[in-house]
C-alpha cells in the first residue's frame, strides 16, 4: 500500500524567474504531531501503512517522495502599504499533488529552512504558530471559509531563536494554489510583457477555466478575483474574522484566506479591533478589511493595465472603472449576509437601519459578536442579563415584525441563521490555553480544541467552556506575526 502521491509540479515549469529550485534544508529529529486525517482523505492520500518515524521524515522534508520537485516561489508584495521584494522565505514547495478527480494542490512546507528568498530571516518557524495555523485553518474552513488548509506538523528537533528560544516546527500546508496579488506585482515590476502574458494564462488555466476564451482576459480576470475576494472578506466579516496583515502578498488569487500569523477572532463586537502588535495604525482593523480588499485588488489591477488596452490611459480608466465597483457590490452582499445572520428573508427598505441599529447596540454595550447571534437563536449562554437591556429589547421588536414577513416561520429563519451563526468559534483564551500546554510536550488541549471548532454551526458536548468570552484580564489581547 502506498500513500498515493500524484505530482504534476507546473509552477516549476514556468520560466526561471518565477521561481528558484531549492531543497528543504534537513532536520535534526523531526516528530510528528499532528497529522490531519480528513484532510488526507480528500486528498486520496492513505498514511495509515506507514510508521511514524517515516511520516515525521516525510514532513519534515528529509525524506521527498518519488516525483516531487521542491522550490520556493518569488514574489513582491505591498506590506503595511510599503512595496517590497519578498518570495518565500521560509517556504518551499514540496511538489502540486492532483487527486482523482483532477483537482491540483500545492503541498508546502512552511519553516523548512533558508532559501534565495529568505532575507536576513532564518527561514524556520516556531511550534506555537505552526499549531496556531493549523488551528485558525481548521476552523476558518469548518466555517464554509475558502482558505489554504494544514495537513500536519513537525516538530524539528532543533530551537528557533526568537525572542525567546522556542521549540522548531514545519507546517505542511495545502492550498489550490499559491499565486498572490504579489506573484502579479512581481512579473509586472519587471515589465516584460511576456512573461505576464504567461502569468494571467497559468492563471486562468488553472484557476479560472471559465475566461479562457474571454476576448479580454485580463479585465475579466480582476472581475473575477474581485467576486471571490468579496465574498471571501465578507465571510470574515460574517464570523468577526480578523486576518492581521492583509499585505498584498498575503492576498491569493484563488481567493483563499492564507497566511495565519496575527490573525485572531474579535469577541466584544467593536469595529476599531485589532490584535496584531504590529499593525499600531489599525490599517488591517476589523471595520477596515473590505477597503483594504479593494486597495489590494487596485494594486492587482495595475498589474494587469499593459494586458487590457494598448492604450495605457484608457487602460486605466477601464480598470479604475472596475474597482470603483466594488462598494456597490460589497453592500448588497454584506447586507444580504447580514438578513442571512437574523434570519430575514426576501428584501424590506428598513432592513439596512435596523441591521445597523444592531450593531451600534453591541459596539455601546459592548457584547459578545458571536454570542449576541447565539441568543437570538436561542441558544443558551452564559451571562445573558446584557439582553435584558431595554434598547435591545425595543430592537428586538422590531426584529420580530421583519421576521414574519415573506411568508417565514420560526423554523424556516432557525435554519437559515444556523448555517451561518458559528456556536463557537476558536476564542483567543483558548487557543493561547492549548498552545501553552503545547510548549510543553502536551497536546491534548490542542486537539480537544480543534474537535470542537470542527463542527462550528453544531451543539456539542463540552463546547459550553468553549462559548464564553475572554476573562476581564486578557481583554487586550495581542498576536504577534509568526516569524
Ligand atoms: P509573512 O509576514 O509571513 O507574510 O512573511 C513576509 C515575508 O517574510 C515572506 O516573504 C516570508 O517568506 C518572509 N519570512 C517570514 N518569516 C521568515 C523567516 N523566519 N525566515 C525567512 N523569511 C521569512
Ligand atoms: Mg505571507
Amino acid at each position: 500500500m502506498t500513500i498515493g502521491w500524484h505530482f504534476d509540479n507546473t509552477y516549476s515549469k514556468l520560466p526561471n524567474i518565477f521561481s528558484s529550485e531549492v531543497l528543504p534544508t534537513k532536520v535534526k529529529s523531526p516528530d510528528l504531531i499532528i497529522l490531519n486525517d480528513d484532510l488526507s482523505k480528500e486528498l486520496g492520500l492513505d498514511f495509515s501503512t506507514t510508521n511514524n518515524k517515516n511520516l515525521s521524515e516525510l514532513f519534515s522534508g528529509n525524506l521527498l517522495p518519488k516525483d516531487s520537485k521542491t522550490i520556493a516561489q518569488a514574489y513582491a508584495g505591498h506590506q503595511f502599504g510599503h512595496f517590497t521584494m519578498l518570495g518565500d522565505g521560509r517556504a518551499t514547495l514540496m511538489g502540486e499533488h492532483v487527486t482523482k478527480d483532477n483537482e491540483r494542490f500545492d503541498i508546502q512546507f512552511k519553516g523548512s529552512g533558508i532559501t534565495p528568498f529568505s532575507r536576513n530571516g532564518d527561514g524556520r518557524a516556531a511550534l506555537g504558530p505552526m499549531l496556531r495555523e493549523y488551528i485558525i485553518s481548521e476552523a476558518i474552513h469548518a466555517l464554509n471559509i475558502p482558505t489554504t488548509r494544514s495537513l500536519a506538523v513537525v516538530k524539528t528537533g532543533e530551537d528557533v531563536v526568537r525572542e525567546n528560544i522556542l521549540p522548531g516546527a514545519i507546517l505542511t500546508r495545502v492550498a489550490s494554489s499559491h499565486l498572490r496579488v504579489g506573484t502579479f506585482q512581481y512579473i509586472a515590476a519587471r515589465q516584460n510583457e511576456n512573461e505576464l502574458k504567461t502569468l494571467v494564462n497559468y492563471t486562468v488555466d488553472r484557476h479560472y477555466p471559465n475566461i479562457e476564451k474571454s476576448k479580454n482576459q485580463a479585465l475579466d480576470l480582476l472581475r473575477a478575483l474581485m467576486e471571490k475576494q468579496i465574498n471571501l472578506v465578507i465571510n470574515w466579516m460574517r464570523v468577526g474574522f480578523i486576518h492581521g496583515v492583509m499585505n498584498t502578498d498575503n492576498m491569493t488569487i484563488s481567493g483563499e484566506t492564507i497566511d495565519y500569523g496575527p490573525c485572531a477572532f474579535m469577541d466584544t463586537y467593536d469595529p476599531q479591533t485589532v490584535f496584531s502588535s504590529i499593525d499600531q495604525l489599525g490599517r488591517y482593523a476589523y471595520f477596515n478589511q473590505p477597503s483594504i480588499t479593494k486597495w489590494n485588488l487596485a494594486r492587482f489591477a495595475e498589474c494587469l493595465v499593459p494586458l487590457v488596452n494598448e492604450d495605457k490611459d484608457k487602460a486605466i480608466d477601464i480598470v479604475t472603472e472596475e474597482i470603483n465597483n466594488f462598494e456597490k457590490i460589497y453592500e448588497t452582499k454584506w447586507l444580504n449576509m447580514m438578513r442571512d445572520k437574523l434570519g430575514l428573508f426576501g428584501e424590506d427598505p428598513k432592513d439596512q437601519v435596523l441591521i445597523l441599529d444592531l450593531l451600534t447596540w453591541m459596539h455601546q454595550n459592548k457584547t459578545d459578536y458571536t454570542n449576541t447571534f447565539c441568543y437570538l437563536m436561542n441558544e443558551k449562554i452564559q451571562n445573558n442579563e446584557i439582553f435584558n437591556n431595554e434598547n435591545f429589547i425595543v430592537w428586538k421588536k422590531r426584529w420580530e415584525e421583519r421576521l414574519m414577513s415573506n411568508n417565514n416561520t420560526p423554523e424556516k429563519y432557525l435554519k437559515l441563521m444556523r448555517s451561518v451563526n458559528p456556536l463557537v468559534i476558536p476564542r483567543n483564551h483558548k487557543v493561547e490555553e492549548a498552545l501553552e500546554l503545547a510548549n510543553n510536550n502536551d497536546l491534548s488541549l490542542v486537539k480537544k480544541l480543534i474537535k470542537i471548532i470542527e463542527k462550528p454551526y453544531e451543539n456539542q458536548k463540552e463546547i459550553a467552556e468553549y462559548q464564553s468570552a475572554a476573562p476581564i484580564s486578557d481583554q487586550r489581547y495581542q498576536t504577534f506575526c509568526g516569524t
